[in-house]
């Protein structure tokens, strides 16, 4: 069960039971007939509230969670803790994966419950076919590191065929290419190519001020990746969902 910032805010139980019912019986099934490997996905979101930056794959369990996903946190967190055991009792070598905010062509642009990105995609195209102006929600301040699904597709193929570890990886563009919400919304604005008013609501939420990630041990691995623009991803994203 996934959602954005105000889905997690308003269905913390539910993001806990039905992520914890999910992964424990995908991996128990998984144990049961002899698979050889499974890739979990984890998430960003993981990592402690408070704590220092770039955070790395060590740092998972080492502080609460931001408050306001603390249902789907703690469930995503128990997955590790899930794999650790499958290896010290029966020897699995179950694994997962950490991504950043992951946006892409398909997505789910619902307003109510989509990511940011998509959101913000959809509210721009309300707002060019109404006249209104575009509404941000919070400050506009938070800062992300975004990943193009294209791209967290080739990196969790490359996954289970070369990375034998139980420990988690995190999939992310570096800390030099983390943007904040306004420069986000930017991106957006100019990819759909809308000239109206944009407005920041700061009655609503800011979420975690950041969740800088380093990728540092991907890049130990993977030295050559090469991500897609984050402005590129995002003209592909808003044509995608213009065409469809
Ligand atoms: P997400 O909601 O799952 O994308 O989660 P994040 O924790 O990355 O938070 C999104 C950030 O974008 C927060 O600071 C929000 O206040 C801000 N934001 C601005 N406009 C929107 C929007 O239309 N939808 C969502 N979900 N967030 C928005």
């Amino acid at each position: 069960m996934v959602g954005d910032l105000f889905w997690n805010i308003k269905y913390n139980l539910d993001f806990w039971r039905k992520n914890v019912h999910i992964s424990d019986n995908v991996l128990h099934a998984a144990f049961e007939v002899g698979a050889c490997k499974v890739l979990s996905c984890l998430s960003i979101c993981i990592f402690p509230d408070k704590t220092t930056y770039p955070t790395a794959e060590t740092m998972s369990h080492s502080g609460q969670p931001h408050s306001s996903n603390f249902g789907y946190s703690h469930a995503k967190r128990m997955i590790d803790v899930q794999n650790r055991a499958y290896f010290q009792q029966p020897g699995c070598t179950f694994t997962a994966v950490i991504p950043t905010n992951v946006f892409r062509p398909h997505d789910n642009f619902n307003i109510e419950d989509g990511h940011v990105l998509p959101g913000l995609i959809h509210k721009v195209r309300l707002a060019k076919s109404s006249g209104s102006a575009l509404m941000v929600w919070g400050t506009g301040k938070p800062r992300r590191q975004f990943i193009y699904s294209l791209d967290l597709a080739q990196l969790f193929i490359w996954v289970p065929w070369e990375y034998s570890k139980v420990e988690p990886v995190i999939l992310s563009v570096g800390e030099e290419d983390e943007v904040s919400i306004r420069e986000a919304a930017e991106a957006v604005v100019e990819a759909m190519d809308f000239h109206g008013e944009a407005t920041f609501d700061t009655t609503k939420s800011d979420g975690q001020f950041k969740k800088t990630a380093s990728n540092s041990k991907l890049r130990t691995y993977l030295p050559d990746f090469r991500f897609t623009s984050f402005k590129q991803a995002v003209k592909e994203t808003c044509a995608w969902f213009t065409d469809n």
